[in-house]
């Protein structure tokens, strides 16, 4: 293997790749390996265990090494099996077949022509460790799911060479991280040719090329600055994933945005819409303004218009805590020489990263510019879009939370890549032959499986995972000559509980009362066990405790081999934790999971969710398909975290475990079953990716497109009208009010219609400029108004004094006492969201 890179020692000077030598009959072996496709093809993976079981587990799932590994001889016996090459052919033709077949969003005549999405993570596959966790995971999946219905989509990443780390135990339990070298040259990537772009660092030029990763129909560009004519500091930009200090992670930002956007403009391609998964790519949005300044003479102001009609931005984060911020003096050295560029203060340009109510000086906030910059926001669940209204309200003081301009999709998960193989075909012969893309009705047939096969399909996934935590354990540290049980019983209910090991997701919520605990899992007639895994942020010293006290737990000897830890956890870990729990469990402190995925990737593998009323749960929980945690009224997190612990030891002992040993004379739980079936009727076509696309799809990609071409046109003719609006609406809005409001007839029958009359203080703007809404409903006690209808009345001309006449009527479909309430706001067609601009005067 060649290797341009080397952390210690010698420097190689010059590199070469050294491809496998693959006898010709064999040479589609490289197309399927360099298409990730193969990591969520049951068939392609067969193909390559077939050439070397051994060296496919070995090499941590990677095709590209089983090939460059395999002696020439086992190869040129392959490339003379008759049996093996007929295989090859199918898997080769299924690969073509899908990379070129019709797709969904061809046949429902998409308009998008394309869209980048940029993070700064992408868990794609463990054989390319470029993630760290839900967020990465979550890119994956979504490029994959993109990519499967059609639609062009490009994802924009960086290439760090030791990734993310791989986890070590010490033998008190404490973990130890380690970075391997990774070498792009022998990975499933291909360096793009003329890729080599500059993005310009506090006066540096920094270079980067690209790497291209294929992943099903979609394509991932990964940026590297490990390369000839860079410095020795620059080289290491791309060296790990949220890898050192923040001056190092602000020059990581600069790269995936500046040079996203670079990069994008170098490969020739027209995006129309950029989505920025968090905050970290968010730099793009000041280097697209920049070229419009630059490159297209608009001012600065005009230049955010623009930018801001074609990107969606994403937030993943419910505390202030979790924003990345920047301290100002870094901001000046990296951004001062842009801010001239775009012919604005340097302070004026930090105005972007600041909450109105904030100085100059304070940090600067990357969420902040992201909605600022984006036309279109979203939180990752219905809750999460909540809270995330809540904590950005100050950008919008003066709308209702309710009205600030941030909705809502829910994550889902790339079902190919996370259900087991028998679970897969089930879905395939009952639901859907493409269940991925299904609806309820297609997953109601799930209810007619018998439930000896969804029995065995659950038992299977439980004693893979036993035997594959026992593979990974053999000879991992016991406590003396405790016990010579083996660990795990493959017939036990199974909880599982994998992710990052962040305090609020409270890993060791079961643990605060140890002799609860061993009761629950030493139960002789009913016995329970509990598998986990995750890593701690290597700064993060809490969550490090945290991993030290599970694993000093799962060696007492009440709990040995029925409590056990699985060290590096990474994609396929999490796989074989949620093909073989029963039980899934999330406890996180609500409202702190945004969303939350590996409670969807376990549900459509047949486990049910015991989780706490967050993210994802807190929406599609239907009191049937699994349990909810409830959340603790007490004030501190430690009251809450122990009531939060007794309902959960209460639910398992007194609903969970009884249910799952509930079982006929055939011994199947039948009860157990058909709450799996209701999980998965209930679940599955809502937790697929593929709903997830076509939800950004629809309600963001495309509305965005269509307003990104209009501001576009003609040299951004649009953009220029929209900005001279907003400001001449910003210097008149403060004068405009209600002056009148009329109700008639005041009684009316429920089904009747009553008009609505207000006269409007224009002050100087016209009735275009405005849209003047009525709320009218049921008034309860203290005049609160039930929102019964809504509707925008129409312009009846003037009225005397400056003003105009507006009128409207509404059906009041109830009896009862009724109220209206009035609001103004400015309209614009070409705003991305009627709330945009943070405007807005009630009647009083
Ligand atoms: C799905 C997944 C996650 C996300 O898990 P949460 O439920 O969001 O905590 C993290 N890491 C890996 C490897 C995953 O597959």
């Amino acid at each position: 293997m060649a290797s341009d890179y080397c952390v210690a020692g010698m420097r190689a000077i010059r590199s070469f790749t050294v491809s496998p030598d693959l006898p010709e009959p064999l040479s589609s072996l490289m197309e399927i390996a360099t298409n990730l496709r193969w990591s969520w093809t049951p068939a392609a993976q067969r193909l390559f265990r077939w050439i070397d079981a051994d060296s496919f587990e070995q090499s941590g799932h990677d095709p590209m090494r089983v090939l460059a590994e395999a002696p020439p001889g086992r190869l040129a016996d392959l490339a003379a099996d008759p049996g093996f090459l007929e295989y090859l052919d199918t898997v080769t033709t299924d690969l073509r077949r899908y990379v070129n077949g019709p797709t969904w969003f061809q046949t429902n005549g998409g308009s998008l022509g394309s869209v980048a999405y940029l993070s700064p993570e992408f868990g794609i596959a463990e054989a390319l460790p470029q993630y760290s966790g839900g967020l990465g995971v979550l890119a994956g999946d979504h490029l994959k799911a993109a990519g499967s219905l059609g639609v062009p989509l490009i994802g924009i990443g960086l290439l760090y060479r030791q990734g993310y780390f791989s986890q070590e135990l010490s033998p008190d339990g404490w973990q130890i991280e380690h970075y391997p070298d990774l070498d792009p040259y022998s990975m499933a990537l291909s360096l793009v040719p003329d890729s080599t772009i500059e993005v310009t660092m506090a006066g540096e030029i920094v270079l980067a090329r690209a790497w291209l990763a294929r992943v099903g129909r979609a394509r991932l560009y990964l940026l590297d600055t490990d390369v000839e004519g860079n410095d020795p500091a620059a080289r290491l930009i791309t060296d790990r994933l949220y890898g050192g200090a923040t001056e190092h992670r602000l020059r990581q930002e600069i790269l995936l945005g500046v040079g996203g956007v670079r990069l994008l403009d170098r490969l020739g391609e027209r995006v129309q819409v950029f989505h920025t998964n968090e905050g970290h790519a968010g730099f793009s949005g000041l280097e697209r303004v920049r070229q419009l300044v630059m490159d297209h003479g608009l001012t600065f102001a005009e230049a955010v218009e623009a930018v801001r009609a074609g990107t969606v931005f994403t937030t993943h984060t419910p505390v202030p805590a979790g924003i990345d911020r920047f301290p100002v003096d870094l901001m000046e050295k990296y951004f001062s020489g842009l801010a001239q560029d775009c012919g604005v203060s340097f302070d004026e340009l930090m105005g972007l990263g600041h909450f109105p109510s904030e100085r100059v000086q304070s940090s600067f906030n990357m969420a902040v510019m992201g909605l600022r910059l984006a036309g279109r926001a979203n939180g990752v669940s219905r809750l999460h879009g909540e809270v995330s209204r809540e904590m950005f309200h100050p950008l919008w003081p003066d709308l209702d939370v309710d009205e600030v301009p941030i909705g809502h999709v829910t994550n889902g998960v790339h079902g190919a890549t996370w259900v087991a193989p028998a679970m897969r075909e089930l879905f395939s012969e009952t639901v859907n032959p493409a269940w991925y893309h299904a609806g309820a009705k297609d997953w109601r047939r799930l209810l007619g499986v018998s439930d000896d096969r969804l029995w065995r399909i659950r038992q299977h996934g439980r004693e893979q995972l036993v035997e594959f935590v026992r593979g990974r354990l053999a000879g991992a540290a016991r406590p003396g000559s405790v016990s010579r049980e083996p660990l795990l019983d493959p017939g036990a209910l199974t909880i599982g509980f994998a992710r990052r090991f962040a305090t609020y997701k409270r890993a060791t919520l079961l643990m605060s009362d140890p002799e609860r605990l061993e009761r629950l899992l030493s139960n002789f007639d009913r016995p329970v066990q509990l598998v986990m895994a995750g890593k701690a942020h290597p700064a993060d010293m809490a969550g490090k405790e945290m991993i030290a006290r599970v694993v000093e737990m799962s060696r007492r000897p009440g709990l040995f081999g029925r409590l056990v830890f699985v060290d590096n956890y990474d994609m396929s870990v999490a796989r074989a934790l949620y093909q073989g729990s029963d039980v899934w469990l999330n406890t996180p402190r609500r409202p702190l999971e945004a969303c939350g995925t590996s409670g969807e990737k376990a549900a459509l593998n047949g486990a049910l969710n015991c989780s706490i009323r967050d993210g994802w749960w807190d929406e599609m929980f239907d009191g049937e398909n699994g349990w909810a945690i409830p959340t603790g009224l007490a004030e501190s997190d430690a009251e809450r975290d122990s009531e939060e612990a007794d309902y959960l030891f209460s639910l398992l002992e007194n609903q969970i475990v009884p249910l799952f040993y509930d079982r006929g004379a055939d011994g199947l739980p039948r009860g157990w079953l058909a709450r799996v079936k209701h999980s998965l009727v209930t679940l599955g076509p809502r937790v697929e990716a593929s709903r997830m696309v076509r939800d950004y799809v629809r309600d963001l990609y495309e509305p965005a497109a269509a307003v990104h071409d209009r501001l576009a046109a003609d040299n951004y003719a649009a953009a220029k009208v929209l900005s001279a609006w907003k400001s001449r609406i910003a210097s008149c809005f403060g004068r405009v009010s209600v002056s009148q409001v009329e109700v008639a007839p005041t009684t009316i029958t429920s089904g009747q219609q009553a008009e609505v009359e207000v006269l409007v203080e224009m002050d100087g703007l016209t009735e275009a400029d405005l849209a003047v809404e009525v709320i009218l409903g049921p008034v309860l006690a203290g005049d609160e108004l039930v929102v019964a209808a809504e509707g925008t009345l129409v312009d009846h001309g003037p009225a005397g004094d400056g003003r105009r006449r507006f009128r409207g009527s509404f059906t009041c479909p109830q009896a009862g006492r009724h109220g209206v309430a009035v609001r103004v706001r400015p309209h614009h067609k070409d705003l991305s969201h009627p709330f945009e601009t943070g405007l807005v005067v009630w009647a009083s």
